[in-house]
């Protein structure tokens, strides 16, 4: 059986909010089959938002979640972090509206959930299976899953800038190749982005220290962590983003010129699309990597 996970045990670390500025203590908990992931602010007497699309609460340059008082924000390294290693059931702790932005990436959560090690539940884990193609189009960006015999995501930006003109990758996401790949990828913004969020009261906490910044001439940081370190983490954050489904995902997710009102919108259309995808119980099918010749191959997904 592909048993559903939570961790060991309860684990904590401490940061800052990117957008806040605030200092905030994150305790992540283990949590029964079933439960899922839920966010708890510790500051509000233990009021809960789980991490469903329909609480999304904010798209504007991070993810929030919201359920009647209760408001976390940037939530989506974090989840990346969660469902890349199979974490189905959790409790996350804040005693503060944001979740830290630790170094900009998912590789301080990966850390954290590998310290704390994981448990299995005994309960089969259901997978959200895309049995045909959704796709989603605004203005230039665009979003679309199709079938296939695993969670595979293909990303592709392009911006106007000299630095940064056009950047694509496809991965096939495992615990492994996330760990690897991608959870080191940092968030990034344009120098002359950071003013303007300063002046609407956003990025406060930013520094070279969470944030790849890019100027006019080069990055501001002491070099990139992977040459396409920009796609990578677009990738991070699409991975983050559709964790709200709340299953994870057997299909192909491509996307283009995403960012998290898209994301956001799309995983909540892939919910609607009941008639698109089915609940499946166990671990997707391996990929046959060579067939021998001769023999006939089961046509799947
Ligand atoms: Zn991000």
């Amino acid at each position: 059986m592909n048993a559903q996970r939570t961790l060991r045990r309860s684990i904590s670390c401490a940061g800052i909010g990117l957008h806040s500025g605030n200092k905030v203590t994150l305790t992540l908990r283990p949590a029964p089959a079933d439960f899922g992931i839920r966010f708890r602010r510790s500051d509000l007497g233990g009021l809960e938002v789980p991490a469903t699309v329909k609480h999304v609460g904010g798209i504007n340059y991070a993810t929030g979640l919201a359920r009647d008082a209760v408001k976390v924000d940037t939530v989506e390294h974090l989840l990346a972090a969660l469902v890349s290693l199979g974490i189905d059931n959790v409790v996350v702790d804040l005693n503060s509206p944001e979740v830290p932005i630790m170094d900009g990436s998912s590789a301080p959560f990966i850390y954290l959930i590998q310290e704390a090690g994981v448990k299995q539940l005994g309960r089969p884990r259901k997978f959200l299976k895309v049995l045909r193609p959704i796709s989603l189009s605004r203005g230039d960006k665009r979003m679309a899953i199709y079938p296939s015999d695993h969670f595979k995501v293909t990303y592709s930006i392009s911006y106007d800038h000299p630095l940064l003109r056009h950047q694509a990758r496809t991965l096939r996401i495992t615990e492994e190749s996330f760990v690897e790949e991608i959870a080191a990828a940092r968030t990034f913004t344009f120098l002359n982005e950071v003013e303007m969020l300063r002046q609407q009261g956003l990025a406060l906490g930013g520094s070279l220290e969470n944030a790849v910044v890019i100027g006019e001439t080069g990055v501001l940081n002491n070099g990139l962590r992977f040459d396409d370190e920009f796609v990578r983490h677009k990738i991070l954050d699409a991975i983050g983003d559709m964790a709200l489904v709340g299953h994870p995902i057997v299909g192909h997710l491509v996307a283009h010129r995403g960012g998290h009102g898209i994301h956001t919108e799309f995983a909540a259309l892939v919910l609607e699309q009941t008639d698109a995808w089915t609940l499946v119980e166990g671990a997707p099918e391996p990929e046959i990597a060579s067939a021998p010749v001769g023999e006939t191959v089961r046509a799947t997904n």
